[in-house]
């Protein structure tokens, strides 16, 4: 059960297709964990099609309609394509990057607790990546030049304002200066937009850079 959710206006947004990929892969995948948030979006949906429904009808030329008519006639009706086996704790917003498992992905090493892979880039140019982190890893000192979307998909980690299990939703931006840890039992994986370079303000800042800028933070 999610306890860090997007707010209702990123909720909206996303209702209304207004979110940026990253950041609508983010909403749902974290939708696909919450009642609250599911049942939220539902109402939205339904307002947006209400909505849709009082509007008056515009009338349409009949060779422009019968034009379209025929053309539907004519689609070729597609067999519906059978799905490859993902693993099904992966959330549906994110098959379409991954096509068995996490471990088919192509991992690049960010330190010896930190694996990054880069699942795409956005128009915006956000970066969409996958984190994974080992158990017990500490992430070195950050903060953020713009705003980092995580939402956390397998094990749990926690950092100066909270402990965070699979589902949860977390925005931070450059008022956030934080220390991640993951929790001992497990590794942890999470989904990762970010939209600028992270800045590292901790000890570890002059050897992990380098490191960094082939990786997940700062390209
Ligand atoms: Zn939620």
């Amino acid at each position: 059960m999610a306890n860090y959710h997007p707010t209702p206006e990123m909720l909206t947004d996303f209702s209304a297709g207004n979110l940026q990929l990253g950041h609508a892969l983010c909403v749902s995948a974290h939708v696909e964990h919450c009642d609250e948030c599911k049942t939220n979006l539902q109402r939205l949906n339904s307002i947006a099609t209400n909505l849709f429904d009082g509007l008056e009808p515009a009338s349409l030329p009949d060779t422009l309609k019968n034009a379209v008519f025929s053309k539907l006639d004519d689609e070729h009706i597609e067999e519906p394509v059978r799905e490859k086996t993902v693993s099904s704790h992966i959330p549906r917003a994110l098959q379409q990057f991954i096509s068995e498992s996490y471990e088919t992905l192509s991992w690049k090493k960010v330190s010896s607790m930190i694996q990054q892979a880069h699942l795409s880039t956005d128009v915006s140019g956000s970066k969409i990546s996958l984190m994974r982190i080992q158990a017990g890893g500490k992430v070195p000192m950050h903060t953020h030049s713009g705003e980092e979307y995580t939402l956390l998909l397998e094990g749990s980690f926690s950092d100066e304002s909270g402990l965070y299990n699979v589902g949860d939703f977390l925005v931070r931006d450059e008022r956030h200066k934080h220390r991640p840890v993951v929790t001992k039992d497990r590794e942890c994986i999470c989904l990762t937009v970010t939209d600028a370079p992270v800045t590292l303000t901790g000890f570890f800042t002059r050897w992990f850079n380098p490191l960094l800028r082939r990786g997940h933070f700062s390209h």
